[in-house]
Formats: structure tokens, C-alpha cells, sequence
């Protein structure tokens, strides 16, 4: 009898009594005794925080009467207890405002996944081979424990690394505050589609090491440079809300968005104009608008302040960026640069933006400190309409990046907070290879993945409904807020709040931290700032101090050069642009059967990976939607099918990141391929973050539409049979 016949016999014979007659624990039916107290079929809302990117979203949770499959002293039963049905925005929250993506919406089925680790978990097989044995709490903590302890005895502390997700506010805190404690150095955060870049220029330009608010609301023009603002950048729930209201006509009319880029996005799919650029020379067209401005006495240079130092030849007016340059640089004509900077100039408020692909060049940090001088030369910086930085609270907790662990000595011990750079890196970084030299690795996350399965123990993490959590959100508000919440409802299995466990941890060390530190992070975050009772719909909601961010030292002003493309030109002829997925992101969500199944808002693609390839271009090529092509780069190849974009340049190829797990659940795992396999280690200029958008590939048509491998909602391939181009095949 297996797990799910075993609840349908539960609700059919309604039984408390245990049943022993089939001698196997996984038969027994125990009914544990309700911890609550519920009314059946009323629902009650409780509060909590949508993890799964961190724009921080406020969600409430609609909490009803159920009965669930549990574990409790390490045994299977069910209980009748309060359960989250359905997640949805949070009205009183000033990021979500009552709204979540698609993602934010899925984010209940972490808590249900049938694939779910319940119980800590000790690796009997291979490195990576997935293979692990339950085992108790006190067992994994003792395990743990002496690792610590060997360390310190040693006097070696300083070899135990934390490798976490980018985290902000208490939760990253307290986790430095424990590392330091124990001796080790500071966290080390990976993500792969880090916005670092832009914090940088951000610190350069404004003094503000953070991602920028943009107040969409009371702007009259926008210019987006690559961002897809609308779709996976940021608080894209906050922004969206935003770019509705500046949609309906105000006062000043309705207001106009221009996008340039070399793919159509999903913002690029809702502006009023497309702006067709070469990658990587987004950075020009915005010096191009400047030099006009300045050019034609619309604002004076000198207005830019720092953001205009920061770039070179600012002061001499930009000479080298005449309209004429620009189009030879860029593919953007003369005349549109004109009209657009005059536009740009002319419309109060006016703002620019940029981030995602053009931010992924090697060239990537002039590309955001161009855009930064543009919205500082028409004075967009801290008004309404423009672009601001929220107050953050206190200075930013210092981090380490993850090629510190991969070229530097290996940590001894390695302890992974929710976080997959073996799926999420190019093969050419050799992840997995040099997680192999560390010799003991702890995972706290709750889902065996490409990374975990490299631990030695897994310690699972409750889900993020059943714990205390909080958000400190870096952007998307114009207000500055921290937030915490209680638990939405008690926990379903054998785990434990990450937290709480280094906690626990750090009072059972041989010589345990004196003075300790809080018992719980519920404890943590009550000292930290008040935590008031949750209520139906708000969680804790208290302003963080004001002015963290330090003025950053003015650096040699920067000047424009070529991107730099790992593959020859005439070798490797596209541009590859590889994107994050709508719904499944950089990955880390694809074991969500929603966001699977959800259609791509711009192919209508689900359950699959697809390669996009300019609609005229594949004509030229002979290659029909749905085909299998193979895409290769100096780093290796992946195969997919075709998938026909008129809105994709000429000379590149588009590729959405999200699917290609080998080991991440039953919905995730074999789906599709990973296109960061393929890609050029490269980082962007003076930072480590990954130049992702650098490697340049061919393509060769392999095989036509055989099997189910392009999967589109409604059968939309059948609807375009000019798509075969004229070899009368129908898909
Ligand atoms: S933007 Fe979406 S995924 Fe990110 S926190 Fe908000 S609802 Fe969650």
C-alpha cells in the first residue's frame, strides 16, 4: 500500500485506531489528536512572505480545516490541522499590493511537493548519486557537531564556509553573526542572475549600493534598456503595479515606454516602441541620447554630478558619440537617436532603466553607469517620476563570492543554505568538481537538487509557511519597510528552521558560543525590532533606520569598449541570449508543477526547453518551427526545437534557463535542456559576476519536430502552416 491508498483508506473508514496486521510500519493508520482549534469550513487569512525570488512579496495565506499526511516521532499518520489552500497578495504589503506573479502563486505547492524531504537524510551512496538513509535529528545534529568541533579542535575554523542564496535583512544577519562567531569568514552568496553589476554602478553614480525604485507611476517616458521589468527583473509584481497606473492617463496623457534590446521580451512585447540594438552596445545609444541632449542645450552636462564624472568624455560633451557613431555602433539609425533623446529630454519626468543582457557583457559595468549619467543629466535621481534608493537598514552585511570556494583553498566543511550553483553554473566552472575536494557538506534546503545531492547530511528546512519569516526588500517601494511573519500553519514533517538548527547547534559544540546567541530566530527577530502578533492580514510592519548606504569613492572615470564574445565570429555566428524563464526563473523553480505547466507568456511553450531563432532568418535556413536544432559553443552543445520569433535579431539565438535538471524531483528532472552548460565562464569587467550573456554560437538543424519535444499551448504551431516554409509538413 503506498502513501496516497493509504490516506484514501484513512478518510473512507474514519478510523483513530491504529492498524497493525500487515506488519509494516507504512500501513499503520494512526489519527494523531488535533492541536487546534478550528472551525470546519470557515476560513481564516494569516500572513506570510513569498520566498521565491527576493523582491520580498507580502502574500496571505487562506488557512482551512484539513487532514494531512504527517510525520510525528518518526511516524506516518494524518492529523486534522489548519492547512494553506491558497496563497494570495498581500493588500497592506506596499511590494505585492495585493497582487503575485505566477511564481508567488505556485509558491504553496513547495510546502505540498510529493517530493519533499521530511526527515534528515545521511549519504550511503556515491558523491552525487542521490543516494541517502533517514536518520534522526539528534543523530544529524551529533553528525554535524562533531565536524564543527573537529575544526575547532584543530584551530581551523576559518575552514567552515556557508554558501547561501543571496539573503538581505535578519535571516543574513544572523547568519553572519553565527559565522563569526564560530571563526569562519563571511557567507558566500551565489545567484546567476545577479544584479551585482548594477549595485556597483548604482554605488558609483548615486552612493547607493543597491537596486534602484522606479516610480513608473509618475514618469511620462521610459526608456528600458534590456530590463525586463515587467517579467523577471526585481519586484516585478511591484513594478508591474506601477506601470499599470502610469498606463492610464493622467494628466500629462499616457505616458510612453521604449524598449531596445536584440529579443522581444515580455516588456518589450507591452511597449510602445522596440528598438532594435546590437547586444552589448546599449550602454552607446544611452550616451548617444546624452550627447543630443547636450548637443542641443536640452540640459547641461555638468547637471550628470557624479553619475556624468563616472563616465568618460562627459565633460567634453561626448563628442565621440554623434548619432552617426551611434548608428554605426549599435544598428539604431541616426535619425531615431535624435528623436528619441529629444522625446526622452522633452517628457518630465523621463526615466531609464536597464538590467538583465545588457548588464551580462563583459562591458557591462559602463553599460549601467551610461544609463545612470542619462537619468542624471534630465534629472530623474531622487524625484518623483525618477529613480530613487530606498533607506536601508544599517550598513549591508559583508558577503564573499563562490569563486572564492572554487579557486581558492576548499573550505573542510561546506554547509549549503537553499542554493544550486552545480544546475545555475557553466560546466566550464567545474562546480560539481570542486565540491567533490570539500570532504564533509551539510544541506539545509528542502529538496534534493543538483547541489544537495553532493552533501553528506541533509538537515530539511521547514517550508517557509510553517516558520517565521521576514523581508527586508532592497526595492519596489517608495516606503521603506521591514516585515515579519509567523508561521502560517504547524509543520507537516520531521524538520526544522534552518535557523534554528545553527542555533541549536552552536549550544552543543564542545565549547559552545558564550556569550549565546538568541535559542530561535523568532527570538532573534523579537530582539532585533518588535514582533507584534500576527493578525489576519499584515504581519510586522516596522520602518527600518534611514541613509545606510556610504558615498563610494569617485573611480577613474570609465570608457566605452567592445563587448568581448568567447567563440570567433565567423566560427560562431549568432549572439546567444540566453534569458530567465517567467515562471520558472534561473531554475530553482522548475520543480513546481504550475510553473510547468503555465504557458510562456511569449511562445505559449510549457513542460519544455525551445530555442528561438529569428522567423526570416530560419526561412533563409530552412529550418521550421518546431525542428530539433543543435546549439554549439566553444564550451559544448545542447539540442532543442525551434521555436520562430519574428522579434529576435537576425543574427542571434534566444534560449530561456529554467529546465535541463538531472536531479531536481520527479517534475523537474529529465525535462528539457540547460543552456548555462554551454556557456563562457567569463565575468564582467572589474566585477565576478558571470558575463552570461557573452558566448557566441552556431546551430545546425539535426532533426525535424519528431515526438512531443515543442509543446505549445493550444497547438499553436498547427496555426502557422506558412511556418514549414513551403516543405508542406504539418506539426
Ligand atoms: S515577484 Fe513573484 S516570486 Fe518574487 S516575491 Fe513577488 S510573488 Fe514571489
Amino acid at each position: 500500500m503506498d502513501r496516497r491508498n493509504f490516506i484514501k483508506l484513512t478518510a473512507i473508514s474514519g478510523t483513530t485506531a491504529a492498524l497493525t496486521a500487515c506488519g509494516n510500519p507504512e500501513n499503520q493508520i494512526i489519527r494523531f489528536i488535533p492541536e487546534e482549534d478550528l472551525v470546519p469550513g470557515i476560513a481564516t487569512w494569516k500572513p506570510s512572505i513569498c520566498p521565491l525570488c527576493s523582491a520580498g512579496c507580502g502574500v496571505i495565506a487562506r488557512v482551512m480545516e484539513g487532514d494531512a499526511e504527517v510525520f510525528r516521532n518518526g511516524k506516518p499518520g494524518v492529523i486534522r490541522m489548519g492547512l494553506a489552500k491558497k496563497l494570495e497578495g498581500n493588500p497592506e504589503d506596499a511590494i505585492s499590493q495585493g497582487k503575485l506573479c505566477s511564481r508567488g502563486q505556485a509558491s504553496i505547492q513547495v510546502t505540498y511537493h510529493p517530493d519533499r524531504l521530511a526527515n534528515p537524510r545521511k549519504r550511503t551512496g556515491e558523491r552525487g548519486s542521490g543516494q541517502f538513509a533517514d536518520i534522526s535529528w539528534d543523530e544529524a545534529i551529533k553528525e554535524l557537531v562533531g565536524q564543527l568541533d573537529a575544526l575547532v579542535a584543530a584551530d581551523d575554523q576559518a575552514s567552515l564556509a556557508l554558501l547561501t542564496k543571496p539573503r538581505r535583512g535578519r535571516r543574513l544577519a544572523l547568519l553572519a553573526q553565527w559565522l563569526q562567531r564560530f571563526g569562519a569568514k563571511a557567507p558566500v552568496t551565489f545567484e546567476l542572475f545577479s544584479d551585482d553589476v548594477l549595485r556597483r554602478a548604482n554605488e558609483i553614480s548615486f552612493g547607493a549600493a543597491q537596486l534602484p525604485t522606479l516610480d513608473f507611476e509618475h514618469a511620462q517616458y521610459v526608456v528600458s534598456f534590456g530590463s525586463d521589468f515587467l517579467g523577471t527583473w526585481n519586484s516585478s509584481v511591484a513594478q508591474s503595479a506601477a506601470y499599470g497606473r502610469m498606463r492610464q492617463s493622467g494628466p500629462g496623457g499616457r505616458a510612453k515606454l521604449v524598449h531596445a534590446d536584440a529579443r522581444l521580451s515580455q516588456t518589450a512585447g507591452n511597449a510602445d516602441e522596440f528598438v532594435a540594438i546590437k547586444p552589448g552596445t546599449e550602454g552607446v545609444l544611452a550616451l548617444g541620447m546624452a550627447h543630443v541632449i547636450i548637443a542641443n542645450n536640452l540640459r547641461p552636462a555638468n547637471g550628470a554630478g557624479r553619475a556624468g564624472a563616472a563616465i568618460d568624455g562627459w565633460a567634453g560633451g561626448l563628442a565621440a558619440f554623434t548619432p552617426a557613431e551611434i548608428e554605426k555602433k549599435t544598428g539604431v539609425a541616426a535619425a531615431k537617436v535624435e528623436r528619441l533623446a529629444k522625446e526622452f529630454a522633452a517628457a518630465m519626468p523621463a526615466v531609464a532603466l536597464v538590467s538583465g543582457a545588457p548588464l551580462a557583457h563583459s562591458n557591462g559595468l559602463f553599460q549601467a553607469l551610461a544609463v545612470n549619467a542619462l537619468n542624471a543629466l534630465v534629472g530623474s535621481v531622487n524625484v518623483p517620476g525618477g529613480v530613487s534608493f530606498i533607506p536601508q537598514p544599517g550598513p549591508a552585511v559583508a558577503t564573499r563570492g563562490l569563486n572564492e570556494i572554487l579557486q581558492g583553498a576548499a573550505p573542510k566543511v561546506l554547509l549549503l543554505d537553499d542554493v544550486n550553483p552545480v544546475f545555475a553554473s557553466p560546466a566550464a566552472s567545474k562546480v560539481a568538481d570542486a565540491l567533490k575536494r570539500i570532504p564533509f557538506i551539510a544541506s539545509f534546503g528542502s529538496f534534493v537538487d543538483e547541489t544537495s545531492a553532493m552533501a553528506d547530511l541533509i538537515l530539511p528546512d521547514h517550508s517557509f509557511l510553517e516558520q517565521w519569516v521576514e523581508a527586508v526588500p532592497e526595492s519596489g517601494s517608495a516606503k521603506a519597510v521591514a516585515v515579519s511573519a509567523g508561521p502560517v500553519m504547524r509543520p507537516l514533517f520531521d524538520t526544522r528552521p534552518t535557523l534554528d538548527v545553527l542555533l541549536d547547534v552552536s549550544r552543543k559544540l564542545a565549547k559552545p558560543f558564550a556569550p549565546a546567541l538568541p535559542n530561535t530566530f523568532e527570538e532573534y527577530l523579537s530582539a532585533a525590532a518588535p514582533v507584534a502578533a500576527t493578525d489576519r492580514r499584515g504581519g510586522t510592519s516596522v520602518p527600518p533606520a534611514a541613509g545606510a548606504s556610504k558615498d563610494a569613492p569617485l573611480r577613474t572615470a570609465v570608457a566605452y569598449a567592445d563587448p568581448v564574445f568567447d567563440g570567433d565570429a565567423a566560427q560562431f555566428p549568432y549572439y546567444f541570449l540566453p534569458y530567465a524563464s517567467q515562471t520558472l526563473s534561473d531554475g530553482s523553480t522548475a520543480h513546481l508543477p504550475w510553473l510547468q505547466e503555465i504557458p510562456d507568456p511569449m511562445s505559449s511553450a510549457m513542460w519544455c526547453s525551445w530555442v528561438e531563432l529569428n522567423e526570416q532568418k530560419a526561412a533563409e535556413l530552412k529550418i521550421a518551427q518546431g525542428d530539433l536544432i543543435e546549439i554549439t559553443s566553444t564550451q559544448g552543445s545542447v539540442r532543442a526545437h525551434a521555436f520562430l520569433n519574428p522579434g529576435l535579431a537576425p543574427d542571434a539565438v534566444a534560449m530561456p534557463v529554467g529546465q535541463g535538471h538531472t536531479n531536481f524531483t520527479r517534475y523537474a528532472t529529465g525535462v528539457g535542456v540547460n543552456p548555462i552548460a554551454i556557456l563562457s565562464p567569463a565575468v564582467v569587467a572589474d566585477t565576478d559576476v558571470l558575463a552570461w550573456s557573452s558566448t557566441r554560437v552556431k546551430i545546425a538543424r539535426v532533426g525535424g519536430p519528431e515526438g512531443d519535444g515543442l509543446i505549445l499551448f493550444g497547438g499553436a504551431t498547427r496555426e502557422r502552416p506558412d511556418w514549414t516554409h513551403g516543405r508542406g509538413e504539418e506539426h
